[in-house]
């Protein structure tokens, strides 16, 4: 094995019910977009399904392979989807979002009578992060003609929030939420009366203002066991529990004697200054390792934790185990994770690589083996027959690409 990611479903499950339970009445709906944060869109999504109330995805595609799996709940595409492709968004039951008062409106409505059934939508409004949205003075008239038409089924209202990450963002976020609440109400009751929630939450304002849970949330990053900010952190501290789920591991395939003075990989920006051993791991940056963090990061070997030395390659990173007697060809090098009392976290990955944990595990490659481990299922299947003791399964590749 070069390396690969192990995915606990039963932690993702455990941090979707914590968030639930923090955020009631409010509903919950989990954004599994860019292959759920690199934890595997498919097997995440259906750990998850029955616990939430709907899930969302940034494109089509990816609602259409949730429901290629299986997946039949509610499904909201964020992002924009092609003209032409608005009839299978409407066929697969998919909710788009609207955030043009005029083509694109006539465009679903042409989609859904060609499909000959409703076309679900959430109306998006921008409050503020200058993304896609009606103006909130539109609001009202398109939210009013949007339910007026009968061939779209209003889902929801909702806005997306700049700054809840950091306490310096709080008067902006209380500006945008009235923003929202102003261009929603004239309409607030005909929506509840349809069923339509509200929203403007992702995990951060979930977590941090209670005043804008509304309806719903739109929990990503939270759901995987990652924190948005050290300040949300700090902020939910005893009232919020986070599992991260992720862990990265990998294996050192050489173990070089090296003497001072040997320098190691691209550039030579490393030199060693005394006798070292240096451990060779088969991951670069190509397998999401991020170059920015080359002479920062540190990994886990035998429980210490060991420096990465040089430029991180494409293929190939260097650790200096010297420290660690034991290390040898074939010992296990975690990335991402803890072994023993030691851990470390994405987001120490992205500090140390001036990003954010978002950043670091989308941009794990879904070409890495990714294995699933449901801790809840294996006492489910406890009675199963003992010639099948799997606590882990393989389950390839979440998406083809
Ligand atoms: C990605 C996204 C979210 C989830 O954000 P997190 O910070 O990961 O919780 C919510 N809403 C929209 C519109 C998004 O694009």
């Amino acid at each position: 094995m070069i390396g690969g990611l192990e995915i606990d479903l039963a932690a993702v499950r455990a941090n979707v019910r914590g968030l639930r339970r923090l955020v009631a009445p409010a509903g919950i709906c989990v954004v599994v977009k860019s292959d759920a944060y690199g934890h595997g869109l498919v097997p995440t999504a259906r750990a998850i399904e029955s616990d939430v109330a709907r899930l969302a995805v940034y494109r089509l595609e990816e609602a259409l392979t949730l429901r290629e799996a299986g997946v039949r709940g509610p499904v909201h595409v964020l992002g924009p989807i092609p003209s032409a492709r608005l009839r299978e968004a409407v066929d697969a039951g998919v909710e788009t979002t609207l955030w043009d008062a005029g083509t694109w409106r006539a465009e679903l409505v042409a989609a859904a009578l060609a499909a000959g059934r409703r076309a679900a939508v959430h109306l998006k409004i921008e409050t503020g992060t200058t993304r896609f949205g009606l103006a909130p003075r539109d609001a009202p008239t398109a939210i009013g003609a949007a339910l007026a038409e009968a061939a779209l089924d209003v889902r929801g209202v909702f806005t997306h929030l700049a700054a809840a990450e950091e306490d310096v963002g709080t008067a902006y976020t209380i500006e945008q939420r009235d923003r929202f609440l102003a261009a929603t109400a004239s309409t607030a009751a005909a929506l509840a009366e349809r069923g339509a929630v509200r929203h403007a939450a992702a995990s951060a304002a979930a977590i941090v203002y209670p005043s804008l849970r509304l309806g719903m949330v739109r929990t990503g990053i939270a759901a995987y066991g990652l924190w948005p900010s050290p300040w949300t952190r700090e902020t939910a501290r005893g009232r919020l529990v986070l599992t991260p789920a992720l862990r990265y591991t990998s294996t050192l395939v050489v173990v070089r004697e090296v003497p001072a003075g040997t320098s190691v990989g691209y550039d030579r920006t490393y030199v060693t200054e005394r006798p070292a051993r240096i451990g060779i791991i088969p991951i670069g940056y190509a397998e999401g390792i991020p170059r920015a963090a080359s002479g920062r990061a540190e990994m886990l070997v035998h429980g210490r934790r060991v420096p990465v030395r040089g430029r991180i390659c494409m293929n190939v990173t260097f650790v200096d185990v010297t420290e660690v007697p034991e290390a040898r060809p074939g010992s296990a090098v975690t990335v991402i994770g803890a072994d023993g009392d030691a851990v470390i976290g994405a987001d120490a990955w992205a500090a140390w690589s001036d990003t954010i944990s978002y950043e670091i595990t989308t941009r794990l490659p879904s070409e890495l083996p990714r294995r699933y481990f449901d801790r809840e299922a294996e006492l489910r299947s406890a009675d199963a027959p003992a010639d099948n003791p799997i606590s882990m399964h393989d389950a390839g590749r979440s998406r083809g690409r």
